[in-house]
């Protein structure tokens, strides 16, 4: 087994962020503009910083202007190829083989900073979001309880990735403090709807991608060049208000039980950061149509988990998933999201729907775990669940795992305040 390379920077133990990551993100130190970045450990580097001492100089890069932007979309946009050239090179600079740097106090001193120094805010200007709807557990879990236990899956499910457009004005980073959503709701066995805060608030695991280059419209995206297109991904946290889905949903899907807030976490890491995670999918039976067959490992070995942390207690895990279960890769997506000729751009978000595994504390929802609220989630201070609380904060994690190497997306926090 090879010895990974270390970085002159700590990293702890089991720490998301070794050298081998550079996720990019968008830092907001004190007294200064937001700057593009990147995480090693628990240290964040301000590459604003290493453009002003000339670090990129080397790199072929036309406008070093990108490394001062608020958003990383002009950076994404320079390509796969330059933007890993961008990274291979700070993996260079952070190896302990090379004192360049490290040497350089001057430069050391302006761009690092520890994390809990600094501001992690939304990395990107999102044009347009998608979410699927790609785990079949958990679209069969949901078919079960809101339609058919018998026909829990509609017949073109295992035919095309099923998806809507989403909003993406509501997607916010790490941190965020979300109010409860108000809204229609038709209680049990009324014949009509009540206004006021869902009283079943939930939140969906999911990850998301990022694309990072466009289309005409009118073009689309070939299965197997799919890769092409993707940046990176993020952990997504879609919160929903299950009682506002279920009396809206029908016929034109979700509207607002799930465009109130959905919380990223905020290190965009790179597919080449995640290439030795591949792994096979599911088996797709029946076979796909032509467009959607795509060849070789296209799913991601990512271990996922929630936890629920009542206000004034400790955190409990709730779920224990993984990205590796999605029925319908990502590849599959965005080739059937551009088959029609709808294009795509820089920056746009494509979340997975759910992710719901085959154990029940794989379920990615509390609407699954506790089964539409027949059964108690049960909390490490003895409290129990069945929705989220007022004050009860929710965190996901997500991270993979082969050998000494592990590599990681941080945290998707999100603290759920009262209705307004
Ligand atoms: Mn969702």
């Amino acid at each position: 087994m090879s010895v990974l390379k270390k970085s002159w920077i700590a990293v702890p133990e089991n720490s998301d962020f070794p050298l081998q990551n550079i996720p990019f993100g968008i830092i907001k130190v004190p007294d200064s503009d937001p700057h593009p970045a990147t995480r090693i450990g628990d240290t964040v580097i301000d590459l604003s910083v290493l453009a002003d001492f000339g670090y990129f100089d080397s790199l072929d890069i036309d406008n070093l202007s990108l490394f001062y932007t608020p958003v990383l979309n002009d950076f994404i946009a320079l390509g796969k190829q330059t933007t890993n050239a961008v990274r291979l090179h700070l993996m260079k600079l952070f190896s302990e083989e090379n004192q360049d740097l490290e040497n350089n106090l001057e430069a050391r001193s302006l761009a690092l900073y520890p994390i809990d120094k600094v501001e992690v805010l939304l990395p990107l200007n999102i044009g347009d979001y998608t979410d699927f709807y790609s785990s079949r557990e958990h679209a069969t879990n949901v078919g079960k309880m809101f339609r058919d236990p018998e026909s829990a899956l509609l017949p073109n499910w295992k035919y095309l990735p099923v998806g809507y457009h989403g909003r993406s004005s509501s997607i916010v980073a790490s941190g965020a403090e979300i109010h409860r959503p108000k809204g229609q709701l038709m209680p049990n066995g009324a014949d009509q709807p009540i206004f006021g805060p869902s009283r079943l608030l939930d939140f969906e695991l999911e990850m998301a991608f990022v694309t990072g280059k466009e289309t005409k419209l009118g073009t689309s995206v070939p299965v197997e060049q799919a890769e092409d297109y993707i940046f990176g991904m993020v952990i997504f946290n879609d919160l929903s208000a299950r009682d506002i889905q279920k009396w809206e949903y029908v016929p034109l899907g979700p509207f607002l039980a799930k465009n109130f807030g959905s919380v990223i976490s905020p290190w965009i890491v790179t597919m080449e950061a995640l290439e030795p995670f591949r792994t096979q999918g599911p088996i797709q039976e029946p076979d796909v149509l032509p467009y959607l067959i795509a060849s070789g490992k296209r799913n991601f070995d990512v271990h996922l988990e929630v936890s629920i942390q009542p206000e004034n207690s400790s955190e409990s895990v709730i779920c224990r998933s993984n990205f590796k279960y999605m029925y319908w890769n990502m590849s599959q997506q965005l080739a059937h999201q551009t088959v029609n000729g709808c294009n795509i751009r820089v920056g746009d978000m494509y979340a997975s729907g759910t992710i719901s595994g085959p154990e029940p504390n794989s379920f990615g929802s509390m609407l699954e775990l506790s089964w539409g609220g027949k059964n108690l989630i049960q909390l490490s201070d003895g409290d129990t669940r069945t929705f989220l609380k007022d004050g009860d904060t929710v965190i996901m994690r997500g991270y993979c795992q082969k050998d000494d190497l592990r590599i990681g997306f941080g945290e998707s926090v999100t603290k759920i305040l009262p209705a307004l």
